[in-house]
């Protein structure tokens, strides 16, 4: 096994964690953050929100707490919302679209940034009007619902000079960095097998009633969300697989779970699991689903392994190593990201590979490629 510093950073930030911890240098950003807190006083990104739903509640309640952007804008469909979000964010009127006259922010120079938090199907369409509009734009993952439409979003925003960035929230999160560095730089020896699994029960499997009151839910609608947990949920298990491993999958196979509730589930899946095989010869076995509850990564090397339960949600995460306990300051991973992103942004610089629209068009290759073996019941490559 190669060297795990055991610089505590249970000194540094008082966390009462035992000797066990297996201690690891943190991300600049973050302890840049700790120690400075709130130092910034430059210019800070304006950002509108593009669909005012749950998600985008979470991304404003970040942007609050940001120390590199302002909730400046909003564009929506309730003018109920919109009263309401202009009085809770102080928002001026002339800042707030609906999604007919959304283009018309082109002459808005008080909004530097579209973020757009809409059903899966719409991020396409807005990102493109975003990008001609000549606003720099995140879109949530997935980044949309076909490679196709990932292609053309890359492309509106190459061609109008804007950048593209998917909201991976996980990318800035510090318990994720330290298990991609523990993969990647194969501190325990190179990664054979990873399992990774995110599921929200969503009705009740016994009666079959609906837990979370959705009768129109989008996520049940395949236009619009292209699938169904794979989606949403499983993604994070294909990154996780991805950054730990630090290669891209070369084949798939997968498997439908059982369809309890068929009546909810009549156009996505219920569950889905799924296999992905990289070069190095690791197998990544990963699990989704509406039905049940699941929140855990495990992965096993040559020398050890590691894992995290929960592991994918909002955290806070609690992992293990076969050096002992993993764990990190719980950060608001929705401020992290877009303060990193806003950053970048200001000072006129690329956004890394790794938050792109190059990467939300990797994974969206391989959700078509898991549903096609699953469909087809045949190994999909992907080379
Ligand atoms: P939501 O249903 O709570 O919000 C969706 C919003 O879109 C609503 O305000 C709704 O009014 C609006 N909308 C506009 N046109 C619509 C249409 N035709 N049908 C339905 N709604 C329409 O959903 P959400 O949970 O906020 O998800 C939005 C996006 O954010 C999705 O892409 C989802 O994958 C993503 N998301 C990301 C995370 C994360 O952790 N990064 C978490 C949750 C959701």
């Amino acid at each position: 096994m190669q060297n795990i510093s055991r610089r505590s950073f249970v000194n540094k930030f008082g966390l009462g964690v035992g000797a066990s911890v297996v201690i690891t240098t943190l991300p600049s950003f973050i302890t840049q953050s700790v120690k400075q807190k709130k130092s910034y006083t430059g210019k800070k990104l304006n950002i509108a929100l593009c669909g005012l739903g749950n998600y985008a509640t979470m991304l404003a309640s970040g942007i609050a707490v940001s120390e590199y952007c302002n909730l400046a804008g909003i564009v929506t469909g309730s003018p109920e919302k919109a009263l309401k979000w202009k009085a809770q964010y102080n928002i001026p009127d002339k800042n707030s679209y609906n999604y007919q006259n959304f283009d018309e922010i082109i002459h808005n120079k008080d909004i530097d940034l579209v973020y757009v938090v809409l059903p899966n199907g719409l991020h396409k369409e807005f990102v493109i009007r975003a990008a001609k509009a000549g606003k720099n734009v995140i879109t949530e993952k997935p980044m949309s619902i076909s490679v196709a439409d990932c292609q053309e979003m890359i492309k509106a925003c190459n061609e109008n000079k804007v950048q593209l960035a998917v909201g991976y929230r996980l990318h800035y999160e510090p318990t994720h960095l330290e298990i991609k560095r523990l993969g990647q730089e194969k501190v325990f020896g190179q990664v054979r097998f990873i399992e990774a699994s995110l599921g929200y029960k969503t009705y009740d499997t016994l009666d079959k009633t609906t837990i979370v009151d959705k009768k129109n839910d989008w996520r049940l609608n395949k236009k619009l969300s292209g699938g169904g947990p794979l989606m949403d949920l499983g993604i994070y298990c294909i990154q996780a697989s991805r950054y730990v491993l630090g290669e891209e999958p070369i084949a798939v196979t997968a498997q439908f779970g059982t369809v309890n509730n068929k009546d909810r589930f009549s156009e996505t899946e219920e569950s889905i699991s799924w296999q992905m095989e990289f070069q190095s010869d690791a197998i990544s076995n990963c699990t989704t689903s509406c039905g049940f509850d699941t929140n855990r990564f495990y992965a096993v090397a040559d020398e050890g392994s590691f894992e995290l339960s929960p592991a994918l949600s909002y955290g806070p995460f609690v992992g293990k190593t076969s050096a002992g306990v993993l764990k990190f300051p719980e950060i608001n991973q929705q401020k992290t990201q877009l303060d990193e992103i806003c950053k970048l942004l200001l000072a006129n610089k690329k956004l890394p590979n790794h938050i792109t629209g190059a990467e939300g068009l990797k994974d969206v290759s391989i959700i078509n490629a898991i549903y096609k073996a699953a469909k087809t019941g045949k190994k999909i490559s992907l080379k």
